[in-house]
């Protein structure tokens, strides 16, 4: 995910060079000879050290000066970090006090990403 960001931003900003938690790209605004616009995949944010060319999302940079398909592409990629960030749901458990003699047919079944536990069985009769 973060390598086909920065493979995006690459593609339309040329090369770039990595320092730390930041990449540094060339700025399009001032296009200063050396790579300052700092770029943190992490953070979602970048900043040219020179002309102060800032934005609050990467993707503003990239809607500015990206092309296209550059731009459509960082919205599917985005969209597949939404969906990883958002809360995996808790498998289900449920806890139940059974007779040893309980015949036990727990199934789990995935139901759309889910852990159901399916609980089926019968009561020994009296
Ligand atoms: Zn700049």
């Amino acid at each position: 995910m973060f390598e086909r960001k920065i493979k995006i931003i690459e593609d339309f900003l040329g090369s770039y060079y990595k320092s730390k938690d930041e990449f540094l790209f060339y700025c399009p605004k001032c296009k200063h000879h050396k790579p300052k616009l700092s770029v943190n995949i992490d953070k979602d944010v970048f900043k040219c050290w020179v002309c102060d060319y800032n934005g609050r999302t990467i993707s503003h940079l990239v809607s500015s000066y990206g092309k296209g398909h550059n731009r459509s592409e960082w919205k599917s990629v985005c969209g597949i970090v939404d969906m990883s960030d958002l809360e995996k749901p808790e498998e289900e458990k449920i806890i139940v006090t059974l007779p040893e003699e309980f015949i036990s047919l727990t199934k789990k079944i995935f139901c759309g990403g889910r852990l159901v536990i399916a609980l089926t069985g019968s009561m020994p009769r009296e």
